[in-house]
């Protein structure tokens, strides 16, 4: 009896479909296998032994891995996933086999073996028992790229790579999020893929390669695809935008004001993300400005915070010139923010031809009120401290009528280097209504690095607290404070409010 060394496990890339892009390693181990497995439909031809064909020899021993089941529909009383495992279970066990027995295996796979690929079930399964070896291949991503013979990404761009197979609402917000995308796994996905890239705004840009390097190959743009002729072998591509010419339908001038969110990186949305991207300029007050990544080719105009009409009306006019013009704001440009200065001057002679978008940001008060708890469960009421665009006595009229139907309060600009008194006023006259004892959510650069959320006494409040970046939530007569656990205070306003 002989005692075998085992064999060594390979898996194979063959690169995309043309047999020349194979590399020299992926030729070189099929050459020394004892044994080529490929996985295949039931019906239907291997791909992967069709790249890899020219090198095969009468004394290999050839592994067909059978599917059982290519559809979703299956008597096995596991259903699909229960088909499958088995398949994969007794696919290894044949392999194994082979290797107790001192063979070596040279599993194909198209494209690269951990991209995508069957090949990894193998792997999952036999790496951690055998010698194994990976042979990287030309993914399907490069072969598209290359013969598209468009630049994929560049520079600081983002790839992101996404199975078609996605939900359409999961596709959309990563398409519009990213810089360059490739969707993979075409075939019956392609409507909902489609659909994506027309909800991102992003179909104009989509181009469209099937069976990249195989015979059969077409390339196009998917707007012009008919979506019955897609097989499985395609892909959607949306190559660099750096340095790329404007397409046809982005011709036309326009104004998106973008909110960013409170700060940080995730309360930007995806539509937003891609909203400044998109963008040629970038107008803003420059805190805000700071926040947004320098792009090559794109311009910033960063200015004072004081002159919103200034800054809206350079924005229109450099869209009147048909540049793409993205206005920034902090949280969203619809709360005392730039959105209304920029409608106001479009809504003047010479502007109103200009195309404005307004895209939302979640605002500083629910920010700050996740942060605290829930304090704007119930109804509640927003109201600036600024008294730069309106006369206090307005501020203080709407801060008691507020108080005087028990709303929450979120109060923003609460004050600032220049205006130290209001918030000290507001505590007096809302305190004509609440307890001493009413929570008060301090929230601080929610979200950014510098955040401070403090919950204190409406009867403590003390202007020194407070500056530009901070906003205030005053409790109703309902709103609880409570400590948990370790201690920790959380504020919460009940959704049912007591009867008369
Ligand atoms: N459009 C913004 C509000 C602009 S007014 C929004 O929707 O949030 C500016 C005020 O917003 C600040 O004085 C402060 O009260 C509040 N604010 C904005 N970002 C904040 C943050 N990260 N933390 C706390 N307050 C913030």
């Amino acid at each position: 009896m002989s005692e075998h060394k085992p064999g060594r496990l390979y898996g194979v890339g063959l690169g995309p479909g043309d047999p020349s892009l194979m590399t020299v390693r992926a030729v070189e181990v099929i050459a020394a296998a004892d044994v080529v497995a490929y996985h295949s439909a039931r019906h239907g031809r291997s791909i992967a032994r069709t790249i890899a064909e020219r090198h095969l020899r009468p004394d290999h021993i050839e592994e067909r891995l059978v599917y059982p089941v290519t559809t979703e529909t299956t008597d096995h009383p596991g259903g699909y996933r229960g088909a499958m495992e088995e398949f994969y279970e007794e696919a290894a066990a044949r392999l194994a086999a082979h290797l107790d027995a001192g063979r070596t295996v040279a599993v194909l796979a198209e494209g690269d073996p951990l991209f995508y690929s069957s090949y990894m079930h193998m792997h999952k399964r036999l790496a951690h028992r055998y010698p194994t070896e990976v042979v990287p291949g030309v993914t399907s991503v490069s072969a598209a790229a290359a013969r598209l013979g468009e630049p994929l990404v560049e520079g600081e761009e983002v790839l992101t790579i996404l199975p078609g197979t996605l939900p359409e609402e999961e596709l959309t917000a990563r398409l519009a999020a990213t810089d360059s995308a490739v969707v993979m796994k075409l075939g019956r996905t392609f409507p909902t893929v489609k659909g994506a890239l027309e909800r991102s705004g992003r179909l104009a840009e989509a181009r469209y390669v099937e069976r990249a390097t195989m015979s059969g190959e077409r390339t196009g743009r998917v707007a012009d695809v008919d979506p019955e002729s897609v097989p499985y072998f395609s892909v959607a591509v949306l190559p660099s935008r750096v340095g790329a010419e404007p397409v046809a339908d982005e011709g036309r001038g326009e104004v998106t004001v973008v909110g960013l969110g409170p700060a940080g990186p995730l309360w930007l949305t995806p539509e937003a993300r891609g909203a400044l991207a998109a963008a040629e300029d970038l107008v803003g007050y420059t805190t805000y400005l700071d926040r947004v990544p320098v792009r090559p080719g794109q311009q910033r105009h960063a200015s004072d915070n004081k002159v919103e009409s200034e800054r809206a009306e350079f924005a229109l006019d450099l869209a009147r010139q048909g540049r793409r013009v993205a206005v920034v704001s902090s949280g969203d440009p619809g709360v005392f923010a730039m959105a209304t200065a920029v409608l106001e001057v479009a809504s003047e002679g010479p502007y109103r031809e200009v195309p404005v978008r307004v895209v939302p940001g979640m605002t500083a008060a629910h920010a700050a009120a996740s942060r605290a708890g829930a304090p704007l469960g119930h109804d509640y009421a927003v109201v600036s401290l600024s008294d730069r665009l309106k006369p206090w006595e307005v501020v203080a009229e709407r801060l008691r009528a507020a108080a005087a139907a028990d709303l929450v309060l979120a109060l923003y600009n609460p004050g600032s280097r220049s205006r130290t008194w209001q918030v000290g006023k507001a505590r007096d006259v809302l305190l004509e209504h609440r307890a001493p004892e009413t929570p008060v959510v301090l929230g601080r650069d929610v979200g950014g690095p510098e955040e401070s959320v403090r919950i204190v006494r409406l009867g403590e409040l003390v202007p020194e607290e407070v500056d530009m970046r901070t906003i205030l939530i005053v409790g109703s007569t309902q709103t609880r404070a409570v400590r948990r656990g370790a201690g920790e205070e959380i504020v919460w306003t009940p959704r049912r409010y007591p009867e008369e």
